[in-house]
């Protein structure tokens, strides 16, 4: 249920009636617009009539039944768009944000060589994975929590926040102790306990679309986030799994303006994956901000031919720093900042 309390509402007001939807079993979770302030109230819906009571209080204007199955990622309960700032860059506003680095941490020098040059080409956000969910048992696994230590060390050296993925709720904890957003990975958009697990962590969430995962399925995943209690969630379109084998993957640009639509969350591009084939990456970018897309996350190795994950779809730093002047390009014709 949306519970929209009148404009004005004074905190002591607002504070009463969530703890009036607490007392009946509800989840309140409260959205302070520029307007007015809405309350989602979340829970078992058996429960709703006694909500629907709370419209007789002096500072309720209306309840109403959230319609789509997911209520806090949708824009029934949030009209505004959700924008997250972390380490001082801002993910949802006007400007577009590109996070790109190595598929995997490797080393110290692959990885500090990489960060300083998609630095040096205006990337906002290094990426880079230390715990890699690889298809065969016998490809490299990452190199774990000393990849950990790798990213912190990027950070301080550039000064740029880093994203990584976290694939296991034992280690939330100490990946979100080095980084400052946590990946989930297409392969566990629906690892319930793990996404209830980060979305306790108190970080920012990247959440990647599964191969296989419908549009509502995904807003489902972010979902459990949100009523963990972490509104601080990316959405990343990273492709998804048809007939065609010419890419990878084939990246559903089409979520970009649907997920816009249904949500208020920030949507990420990922043409790295989407593609498989760094030839391809610089089209699909600009074709993501295009269509409307919050940001982009890109693969750059220093050497691509070295790569010990995700080589073919790598792009090397001057391709990358080539790109990046594109997508500025392209960010200023759909009128957002780059
Ligand atoms: C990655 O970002 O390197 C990755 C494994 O992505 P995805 O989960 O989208 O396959
Ligand atoms: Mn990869």
């Amino acid at each position: 249920m949306i519970i929209v309390l009148k404009s004005g509402a004074a905190d002591a007001e607002v504070d009463d009636v969530c703890r009036r939807i607490t007392a009946m079993g509800y989840a309140p979770h409260t959205i302070r617009g520029t307007l007015r302030t809405v309350i989602g109230a979340v829970g078992d819906d058996r429960g709703k009539d006694a909500l629907l009571s709370l419209e007789s209080l002096e500072c309720v204007e209306t309840v109403t039944p959230i319609l789509k199955p997911y209520k806090l990622a949708s824009r029934e309960v949030r009209q505004e768009p959700t924008v997250i700032t972390v380490g001082g860059v801002t993910i949802g506003g006007p400007a577009i944000v590109v996070m790109a680095g190595p598929c995997s941490v490797e080393s110290r020098v692959q990885l500090l060589e990489a960060a300083a040059k998609v630095k040096a080409a205006g990337a906002r956000v290094l990426r880079g994975g230390a715990f890699k969910p690889r298809t065969s048992p016998y490809a490299f696994q990452g190199l774990e929590d000393e990849g950990l230590k790798l990213l912190a060390e990027a950070r301080r050296e550039t000064g740029l926040p880093v994203v990584t993925e976290v694939m296991e709720p034992d280690k939330v904890d100490v990946v979100a102790e080095h980084a400052d957003i946590l990946q989930i990975g297409a392969r566990n958009v629906q690892n319930f306990s793990l996404l209830r697990r980060v979305g306790e962590a108190g970080k920012p969430v990247l959440l990647k679309r599964g191969m296989a995962t419908s549009i509502q399925e995904w807003l489902l995943s972010a979902e459990y986030i949100l009523a963990s209690g972490n509104p601080n969630v990316i959405l990343c379109e990273r492709g998804i799994r048809t007939f065609e084998t010419a890419t990878r993957y084939t990246l559903d640009l089409n979520a970009v303006p649907v997920v816009k639509r249904l949500s208020h969350l920030p949507i990420m591009v990922d043409p790295s994956h989407g593609t498989g084939h760094w030839e391809y990456v610089e089209a699909m970018a600009m074709a993501g901000v295009a269509a409307g897309a919050d940001g982009l996350i890109i693969e750059v190795h220093p050497r691509p031919e070295e790569a010990l994950s995700d080589g073919p779809q790598s792009l090397k730093p001057e391709r990358f720093a080539a790109l990046m002047e594109k997508v500025r390009r392209v960010a200023r014709a759909v009128d957002r900042d780059a």
